[in-house]
């Protein structure tokens, strides 16, 4: 990889990550570090970023297009993996779902387990929609 830098390249260990990590080059106050990213992490890593605090992965995000009142279907349930791992709050160090449920950008933050029981929430769910579609099918 071939990255104009302004100061020497530092290799950074992420702090926690459930995947293996590639290496990207981020630069940081104007001083390109290296920092390991997950495999599923989408995110460019363009962007110039005041702290290490403020580097995160994200994977591309999912969504349900959902029918709406009137017009086009509107997003909705829009989830992706996040990860913020310089961040001193334990729980978005580590990779989590960001769900944002009504495309408003007010996510919930989900571990695995939460995400886990949310999916199967959404799978129970899709079962009564089906039984209630069945129920009006001539
Ligand atoms: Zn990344």
């Amino acid at each position: 990889m071939s990255v104009a830098t302004t100061a020497p390249a530092v290799a950074m260990t992420t702090p926690t990550t459930s995947t293996p990590a590639r290496q990207v080059a981020v630069t940081v106050r104007g001083a390109t570090l290296l920092v390991p990213c997950p495999t599923w992490c989408a995110e460019p890593h363009t962007e110039g970023y005041a702290f290490l605090e403020d580097v995160s992965h994200h994977s591309a995000p999912i969504s349900l297009a959902t029918p709406a009142y009137s017009g086009p279907a509107e997003q909705t349930l829009i989830a992706r993996v996040s990860q913020w791992p310089f961040s001193r709050d334990g729980a978005t160090a580590r990779p989590y779902m960001s769900l944002d449920a009504m495309n408003d950008t007010d996510c919930a933050e989900l571990d695995a387990v939460q995400a886990m029981a949310f999916a199967d929430q959404l799978v129970a769910h899709a079962t009564r929609l089906r039984a209630m579609a069945a129920s009006i099918a001539g």
